[in-house]
């Protein structure tokens, strides 16, 4: 069967820097459901489309075909006051944009006497990096999956 809009593909990931230095690997494989639905990055859609089982490469990605630019707006310092009890380096936590604005989620990226550094780029952002994977089975996705956006069963959601 081939990857097209509404399949489910079942693939291993490794994503290395440009030098090919190991990111992050999935330990079990993971279930997309592809077709445009934010799943995974749309130029790792676009090597998947018409490809089978079996099918493996490498994407080398500049940072706009990966996690964008970095934003350096993004990054914010806030009074230690301000956060609650147990604020710490490697967390997360989501602040409104301006009065009525929307979500974003910043990282705790530093924390330097009484200020707190928080950075609302993607930790990736800004990086090239290169995508391998494989394909370790490929199905039509179910109407229930096309409806929730995303994979059921074996290496997807579970609710
Ligand atoms: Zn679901």
């Amino acid at each position: 069967m081939k990857i097209e809009k509404d399949t489910i593909v079942t693939l291993t990931l490794k994503v290395a820097d440009h030098l090919g230095r190991v990111i992050e690997a999935s330990k079990e494989p993971m279930a997309l459901l592809v077709g445009g639905y934010g799943n995974t990055l749309p130029a790792i859609e676009a090597a998947l489309e018409g490809q089978e089982k079996g099918f493996a490469t490498t994407l080398d990605l500049t940072p706009e075909n990966a996690f964008g630019e970095r934003d350096e707006s993004k990054v914010r310092t806030l009074a230690k006051k301000d956060f609650p009890p147990g604020v710490k380096v490697g967390g997360a936590l989501e602040l409104r944009e301006g009065e009525s604005g929307e979500f974003q989620l910043y990282n705790v990226v530093k924390i330097k006497g009484d200020t707190v550094m928080l950075d609302g780029n993607h930790p990736l952002a800004g990086m090239s990096l290169k995508v391998s994977f494989k394909v370790i089975s490929v199905r039509a996705a179910s109407a229930e999956e096309i409806a929730h956006g995303h994979a059921h069963g074996d290496h997807g959601h579970h609710h």
